[in-house]
């Protein structure tokens, strides 16, 4: 397993990586965005979001381009609210915010790369309303329009497709798409927030308040 870690403060780069290598992981360093883009093709990419050539943001968004499946978890320092917002939407599979215990980094990495290695959803098309949800080319349309989803994004939507209609609670999205839920219910807001967005059609997801959520089927109310 080879993790790319992108961390400018030397310290904290250098409890990482020993931390990691102990743990059994090869480490790659990078200090910059510069060296983060230039680094050779890793399985995990942990990234600080505050570099000082640039944002750590671009280093998401470029990764996820090349690469669909490497897992990346975002480093933000605290309050950083923003910025966690913008690292889920632009391809990151979840974040941790400094300062953080190795036992929390682990358990989010255990999380991220079980979900890398889960095997694919069915492959059976949907139309629901006016969404249309192709699970084998992974192509989302609503009204006929292709939507752009993260992995994630896509991901919950296949889980409340599967069950339209009916309400999937927040435990169990936790569970199907991240494989916890350590994960913790904000990140699930933060991904049911920009996926409604991406549809652009009010009240497909709807909240079922205290319990989870649920995807409109035809004809249901709204
Ligand atoms: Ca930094």
């Amino acid at each position: 397993m080879r993790v790319l870690l992108v961390e400018d403060d030397t310290s904290v780069a250098a409890a990482m990586e020993s931390a990691l290598r102990r743990r059994g992981y090869e480490v790659v360093r990078a200090a910059t965005v510069a060296e983060a883009l230039a680094a050779p093709r890793v399985d995990l990419v942990l990234l600080d979001f505050g570099l000082p050539d640039g944002d750590g943001i671009d280093v998401c968004r470029e990764l996820r381009r090349r690469d669909d499946h490497v897992a990346i978890i975002a480093v933000t320092a605290r309050g950083e609210e923003r910025d966690r917002v913008v690292g889920l939407r632009t391809g990151a599979d979840d974040y941790v915010v400094k300062p953080f215990s190795m036992a929390e980094l682990q358990a989010r990495i255990d999380a991220v790369l079980r979900r890398v290695v889960r095997t694919a959803p069915p492959a059976t098309a949907r139309q629901i309303g006016p969404l249309r949800l192709d699970p084998a080319s992974r192509q989302v349309t609503v009204d006929g329009e292709p939507v752009s989803l993260t992995r994630k994004e896509f991901e919950l939507l296949v889980v409340l497709a599967q069950e339209a209609g009916s309400v999937v609670s927040r435990d169990r999205l936790l569970m199907e798409v991240w494989r916890t839920t350590f994960a913790g219910g904000h990140t699930l807001e933060v991904h049911i927030g920009s996926l409604r967005s991406k549809l652009g059609c009010p009240g497909l997801v709807q909240t079922v308040r205290g319990v989870g959520y649920r995807l409109r089927a035809e004809g249901s109310e709204r």
